[in-house]
């Protein structure tokens, strides 16, 4: 057989623990055989993080920015516990998913993988809804405090060239909370342009909901430039899609949201986003089923798993177990991977096979083999047996082939 080639090759993030045992799986098994596959090859797993200082988190998001697209094992964020188990770490290195995210300046979009024998508790969501929360600012970088006595607050502004801005928070008569927010200008538009980028890559309806007629200025300032970079980027190719730009108020939209079929991508501020995305993320049904595209401003898109390295299957497996850890999300992160570059790069043998991958997971879905944790999820009447990851990564295979 022929294998599909390739011309530019993708950022390849490997991971750690169980999920790396999926990934290496998930080549030999689903891509090798059928794709000449061209990575640039970073890993990303604690040790190798360590032995280089973290620089090799930074090199390769700077290889994502050059090249385009990347797929991302999971990773661990070492914690105190970590430093116990791993005796030979450095330093608590940070989440490489925070400096990547902070290199690209990009969104996390988070998607569920739907199937027939799954339904979600919203019996008329039929289609995926995609979060994509913004992961800057507002609550997540305020300053809070407490007062006794009854005063008065203010809020001050103090420009580098000397200008100020002072505004009267409140006059209060007995003790009170007090919370000073932010955002940035530049963070708000990079999360509009990829909210933008990623609604034409999918072809999908984008909605945004914010609260502009309370937040008048705050969250007025966020409409303001979603419709702006709308009308000065977006518009022609959004109408060349036939894909809409949607503003509403989020009280609406959740009516909405809930009332819809899906099958849209649903832009979110930082706190409304964190609520929002666990509240979808539950509907549907799985984290082990939930997919991360992390996108920049310039299109740049890094396709990952949504859960992390599965630590608990990982001692399972070092005892020489048989786990049945559920590798879809991660077959989906190559998937998406190989669909972006193959788009990229002109190629519709690869953007074939990266759907061809996708239909081959889901139809041994439909046929009733899957991992252990789906079995509990699927509707009433219907045939499932409990496979294990490589017999269930096997059904695949010979489905794609
Ligand atoms: P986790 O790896 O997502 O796993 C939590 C639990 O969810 C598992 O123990 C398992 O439940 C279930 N689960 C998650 N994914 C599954 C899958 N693919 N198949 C079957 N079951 C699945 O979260 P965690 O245990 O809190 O974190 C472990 C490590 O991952 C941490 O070191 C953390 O830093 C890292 N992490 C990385 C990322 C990332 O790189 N994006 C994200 C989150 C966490 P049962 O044990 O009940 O079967
Ligand atoms: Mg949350």
């Amino acid at each position: 057989m022929k294998k599909i080639k390739m011309t530019t090759p993708l950022v390849e993030m490997d991971g750690d623990e169980m999920t790396r045992v999926l990934w290496g799986m998930i080549k030999d098994k689903l891509i090798l055989p059928f794709v000449d596959l061209k990575t640039e090859y970073y890993d990303l797993g604690l040790l190798s993080r360590n032995a280089t200082g973290d620089q090799i988190t930074v090199d390769a998001a700077n290889a994502a920015r050059r090249l385009g697209v990347a797929v991302k094992c999971a990773t661990i964020t070492p914690n105190k516990q970590r430093m116990e188990e791993y005796p030979e770490l450095t330093e608590m290195w940070k989440s490489p998913n925070g400096t990547i995210r902070a290199i690209l300046d990009g969104t996390a979009f988070r998607a569920p993988i739907v199937l027939p024998a799954i339904r979600p508790v919203v019996k008329n969501w039929e289609k995926p809804i995609t979060i994509a929360r913004h992961a800057y600012g507002d609550m997540y970088k305020a300053v809070d405090m407490t007062t006794e006595e009854p005063g008065t607050a203010t809020l001050t502004f103090r420009g580098r060239s000397g200008t100020e801005k002072t505004l009267d928070v409140q006059t209060v008569d007995g003790p009170a909370v007090w919370q000073g927010q932010h955002n940035k200008e530049t963070s708000i538009r990079a999360f509009a342009r990829s909210c933008f980028q990623y609604a034409i890559a999918q072809k999908q309806d984008l909605w945004f909901s914010a609260k502009d007629t309370i937040a008048k200025t705050y969250d007025g300032e966020f409409k303001r430039i979603f419709e702006e970079e709308y009308e000065t980027s977006y518009r022609a190719e959004f109408e060349k899609l036939g894909i809409t730009y949607f503003y509403t108020l989020i009280d609406d939209a959740v009516a909405r949201v809930i009332r819809s079929k899906g099958g849209f991508i649903w832009a979110l501020k930082n706190y409304d986003g964190d609520v929002m995305s666990d509240m979808v993320a539950a509907a549907f049904g799985s984290l082990a089923m939930m997919t991360s595209v992390l996108v920049s401003p310039d299109g740049t898109m890094e396709f990952e798993a949504s859960h992390g390295t599965v630590t608990r299957h990982y001692y399972r497996y070092l005892k020489g177990e048989k786990t049945s850890t559920n590798p879809m999300a991660t077959i989906f992160a190559w998937s998406g991977a190989l669909k972006r570059r193959g788009e990229l790069d002109g190629l519709p043998e690869l953007v074939k096979f990266g759907q061809d991958l996708e239909a081959a997971s889901l139809q041994t879905l439909a046929d009733g083999v899957m991992t252990k944790d789906l079995l509990p999820l699927v509707e009433p009447g219907f045939q499932a047996r409990g496979a294990d990851s490589e017999e269930f990564l096997n059904a695949i295979a010979a489905r794609l082939a």
